[in-house]
């Protein structure tokens, strides 16, 4: 059966989980035997089936064995970043109507925004803890809110709901994805056979496990694969070749942000052999995919997930096969169409929506019957709201979001297409693009740039080079020089954000 305990290997020999921190490492056998554990101590304190548990940590041992336990009770995991302020956790909890939130030990006496949260609806709350000396994850409820102690231990089913997470909210306000045990285990399938992830593979998380990316490509595939994951608190560039030396791993995901942030970081003397590296979750400029390339020696293989799918939908294959910068790949386990507004398929090479169809794709987002009903199709292909084509092979590529396309007098324009001509310039570090109200075209492009440091260009310089390479219409017609890009916790550059930001510094 497709749940997540169950998907988990339990015969192999490589450890799980490794927490550099501490070193400490737990084996297959132990991790079942800690959700095991966890998840009696969740039917004791009253957590039935269906019932949502936010959990808010950081990644690390406690997350690990909540989330897998609280799906083996049947419960519905909900996720959330730790370091909101009291008024996002507010939402969230409130969004998915939570019966528990699970907070780190000491995080009721410290009133942390979660509690504090928390205790605005009359939610439990549970304080989590690793205790060394017993080897357990440990669990005490400091609030009870509605809880009734003395649950029955549950089995979960494949079509249990066994995560809920909410979309980033790049485009507006974000939606509650339900995920069932069936559409997560499918998505760990998929990547473990992109990827051809086998327990020799060590994996090196630097993404968080509250968003689908280092949960499902990050954490859960590998541990259905039987390799290791090697689980830092949080990236930091200065850590992260020490643990993937130290701890022998060989790939990391994780979303262009991070990899910029490496090439620019001091390198080890030497790099350590990289079978390979997976980006997704933003698009990776043709420049940093050969930079990453040539600095660490391995293939680079850009992916493309949304939480609605699950996570991953396409991949760039591994040699031999060909892999194709500024390309997200190949379908991976799941049917992708380039539809038209009618929901019928467009001829190859041709712009339309990026539509899906596979067993690890959501059946809807939670309360929000209008998105449900533009998003899926007569057909069952779910609308992903991504502009883009197919290439010649079949490659899927991603042109922007249908929402921050920018509509030049009734001409598209793809921001992604201006980001990349701009920061292929050898003076620019980040290039993002946006529509700007304009009365003759009602729109034009407007483009807001991070220099890289001690480089130079003025704009009307940047104008020229951008102009060599685009047709006229495309080029900016403005620019802004900024020091810092506003991103989302992920790394993900909001194009509203960003132009609002820009204009709001003109006044
Ligand atoms: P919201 O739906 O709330 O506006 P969001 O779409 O950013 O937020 P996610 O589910 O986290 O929420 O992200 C999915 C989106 O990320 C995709 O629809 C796509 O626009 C973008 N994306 C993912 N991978 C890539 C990639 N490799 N290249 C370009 N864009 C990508
Ligand atoms: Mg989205």
């Amino acid at each position: 059966m497709a749940t997540l305990q169950s998907s988990i290997s339990t015969t192999s020999r490589s450890p799980a989980v490794i927490i550099p921190s501490t070193s400490l490492t737990i084996s297959y056998p132990t991790l079942q035997n800690l959700i095991s554990n966890f998840q009696k101590n969740l039917a004791a304190i009253g957590i039935t089936p269906h019932s949502p548990v936010s959990i808010a940590l950081p990644n690390n041992l406690e997350f690990i064995v909540s989330f897998l336990a609280t799906a083996a009770q049947r419960g519905i995991a909900a996720p959330l970043n730790p370091a909101y302020k009291q008024g996002e956790f507010e939402f969230f909890i409130d969004d998915v109507k939570s019966k528990l939130v699970v907070v780190p030990r000491g995080a009721v006496s410290a009133g942390a925004p979660a509690v504090k949260a928390a205790r605005k609806f009359g939610v439990a709350v549970a304080e989590v803890w690793w205790d060394d000396r017993r080897g357990e994850v440990c669990l005490e409820v400091l609030e009870k809110g509605g809880l009734r102690d003395g649950a029955n231990v549950e089995r979960a089913q494949s079509e249990d709901v066994a995560l809920v997470l909410h979309t980033s909210g790049t485009t507006g306000r974000p939606k509650a994805v339900p995920l069932t045990h069936r559409n997560l285990t499918k998505t760990m399938g998929n990547i473990v056979q992109t990827y051809k992830l086998t327990q020799e593979d060590k994996t090196y998380l630097v993404m968080p496990l509250f968003h689908v990316h280092g949960l499902l490509a990050g954490f859960l595939a590998p541990l259905l694969s039987g390799g290791t994951v090697i689980v830092p608190v949080k990236f930091s560039a200065s850590e992260f070749w020490k643990d993937f030396t130290k701890f022998k791993a060989n790939w990391y995901t994780a979303v262009p942000t991070i990899h910029q942030i490496l090439l620019k970081s001091p390198l080890p003397a030497q790099i350590p052999p990289i079978r390979f590296i997976r980006s997704c979750s933003s698009p990776l400029s043709p420049t940093t995919f050969h930079a990453l390339e040539e600095t660490f020696k391995a293939p680079v293989l850009e992916a493309y997930a949304m939480t609605e799918a699950a996570h991953q939908m396409t991949s760039n294959p591994l040699p031999p096969a060909k892999r194709k910068p500024g390309t997200v790949g190949l379908g991976q386990g799941v049917e992708v169409a380039i539809l038209d507004g009618d929901g019928n398929e467009v001829a190859q090479g041709k712009e339309g929506e990026i539509s899906i169809k596979g067993v690890n794709v959501t059946k809807g987002y939670i309360n929000n019957e209008k998105a449900n009903a533009e998003s899926f199709t007569s057909t069952g292909f779910f609308r992903t709201g991504d502009q883009g084509k197919k290439d010649e092979d079949g490659y899927v590529i991603i042109t922007g979001r249908i929402k921050e396309l920018i509509n030049r007098g009734g001409e598209k324009i793809s921001p992604i297409e201006v980001d990349n001509a701009i920061s292929s310039h050898p003076s620019v570090g980040e290039a993002v693009s946006f529509a700007v109200d304009s009365e003759m075209y009602g729109q034009e492009v407007g483009a807001a740039v991070v220099l890289k440091s001690g480089k130079k260009v003025t704009e009307e310089g940047l104008k020229k080079y951008v102009g060599e390479k685009l047709s006229k219409f495309k080029v900016p017609t403005r620019i802004w020089f900024t020091e810092h890009m506003p991103k989302t916790a992920t790394g993900k550059i909001q194009r509203r954000i960003v132009a609002e930001t820009m204009l709001r510094g003109d006044k």
